[in-house]
């Protein structure tokens, strides 16, 4: 069943367990997503990001996306993930996406402010979600968004006294935080500021939002998850998966096919179990 945000992640924050994203650019990450929730009987959230279009257009692969949604058992959220124009955004949600976030991370506080309050406007009349982001969630080096914060991390850390006043100024219903993950495939070990997001958790209400998921520890997906977020990005430690199984597959174009989804539905089922999300619906 197609859902929002707010759909899921109100129960997620209440009874401390997170939904994952997981970015499904074509119709094998698709279908694996899928599978994997149904498994286990979890709700999910799947997406695509600006920066991934050209792996996947979102012409062609919204409406895959809805479709699958609509027919899952399991709730799904379709989100529009770093959105970072606003006619994206628009395409988006004209096109069905019961999610976006306007990522205006980068912009001033002021701007950031503005450009998102007037998406949240939009969204909410479409019945859609919005999250925005606070502070900046960088990229590891080699990622595919490119610069990388990771010299001075927390010079870009989510302020709790900002976050309270953001989140009440725009309206959204979910904040993703910069505590000192990025995207990509760490370069070094993540040190989590995970006193930050208490402090976080103790001023606001809000859905809490980890981005740069992949690669984390076990500890730190429990430890971020007690301290109050609540729903956890997931991407490139599909593609890791899918790749290994597509090197190690033999046979011909349809032999391979099976293989990578396989994959990419196992790695989904291990974060939803790490998670918490499973045996919720
Ligand atoms: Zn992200």
């Amino acid at each position: 069943m197609l859902v929002n945000l707010n759909d899921i992640l109100k129960d997620a924050q209440k009874n401390q367990y997170a939904v994952g994203l997981f970015n499904t650019t074509d119709s094998d990450a698709l279908a694996a997503a899928i599978a994997a929730a149904e498994e286990t009987k979890s709700p999910i959230i799947i997406g695509t990001a600006e920066v991934l279009l050209p792996f996947g257009e979102l012409q062609l692969m919204g409406p895959a996306m809805i479709h699958m949604a609509k027919n899952a058992s399991v709730p799904v959220a379709v989100h529009y993930d770093h959105g970072l124009t606003f006619d994206k955004c628009m395409e988006a949600l004209k096109l069905g996406f019961t999610s976006i976030m306007y990522d205006c991370s980068t912009a001033s506080y002021e701007e950031n402010i503005e450009r998102v309050r007037e998406m949240a406007e939009i969204a909410h009349s479409y019945g859609a979600t919005i999250e925005g982001e606070l502070g900046h969630v960088g990229d590891n080096i080699g990622s595919l968004e490119g610069d990388s914060h990771m010299e001075d991390p927390s010079a870009f850390y989510t302020d709790p006294e900002k976050a309270k006043e953001f989140v009440e100024k725009t309206n959204i219903d979910a904040l993703a935080i910069a505590i000192g993950t990025a995207h990509g495939t760490y370069t070094c070990k993540p040190k989590l500021d995970i006193q930050r997001l208490s402090d976080i958790r103790h001023t606001i209400d809000t859905p809490l939002v980890l981005h740069g998921g992949s690669g984390l520890s076990e500890e730190d997906f429990k430890n971020c998850i007690q301290n109050g977020i609540a729903k956890i990005n997931i991407c490139t430690d599909l593609y890791i998966a899918a790749k290994k199984a597509m090197d190690e597959a033999e046979g011909d174009y349809h032999a391979i096919r099976p293989e990578k989804v396989k994959a990419i539905k196992q790695a989904v089922i291990e974060k939803i179990m790490l998670f918490g999300s499973n045996g919720r619906y």
